[in-house]
């Protein structure tokens, strides 16, 4: 993640600046002479300096990116008070999914469970097991859970325009495991 967020506040050359005939022709924001484009979310016209970009897929694990958060081109200060306090979030919530305890189906051993979800939670169409895993993971601590039992990661294989790939899938049910028994009983055994 710390990849993309270095990515996402590099600035770029837009090709929006075709129509710059009858726009603004000094960035709203620091007044340099030259407009590379447009913010997607307040409409300013801005400099290249002034214009950040947010990778599509920059957000991808969110159950639902927030809408303000959709878009490609930011001015500075959409930058600063949407995009950069959302990855600070978003990675706020990574780094809690990888403490996740997870437990797949295949798991033998009582867990401490202290609360289990109603729901499973199912993600789909992942590149590796990895992924799918992180993104089980990624949704428990959206829904307030610290951990994923009962999971299964499974794969299929997709044709996609002659060449083959892997479709995962990955289902668990969200659940809060007591942590500290977990670790003791580790220590026993
Ligand atoms: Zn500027
Ligand atoms: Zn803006």
């Amino acid at each position: 993640m710390s990849e993309e967020n270095t990515s996402a506040s590099t600035s770029t050359t837009s090709s929006l600046s075709g129509e710059a005939s009858a726009a603004p022709t000094v960035c709203s924001l620091c007044r340099a002479p030259k407009i590379a484009g447009n913010c997607d979310l307040c409409d300013s016209s801005v400099c290249k300096n002034c214009l950040h970009f947010l990778e599509e897929s920059t957000f991808s694990f969110w159950e639902e990116v927030p809408a303000e958060l959709t878009f490609t081109n930011y001015c500075s200060t959409c930058q600063v008070e949407h995009v950069d306090p959302g990855l600070e979030k978003y990675q706020g919530i990574m780094d809690q999914a990888k403490e996740v305890v997870f437990a797949f189906d295949t798991q033998r051993r009582a867990l401490p469970i202290l609360k289990k979800s109603k729901d499973k939670v199912v993600i789909e169409n992942c590149v590796d097991r990895d992924e799918t895993i992180m993104r089980l993971a990624f949704r428990a601590v959206e829904q307030g859970y610290t951990g994923i039992i009962d999971a299964t990661v499974t794969a299929r294989k997709v044709r996609n325009e002659g060449y083959q790939k892997s479709a995962w899938t990955g289902v668990g049910l969200p659940a809060n495991i007591d942590i500290e028994r977990l670790n003791r009983t580790n220590q026993e055994i």
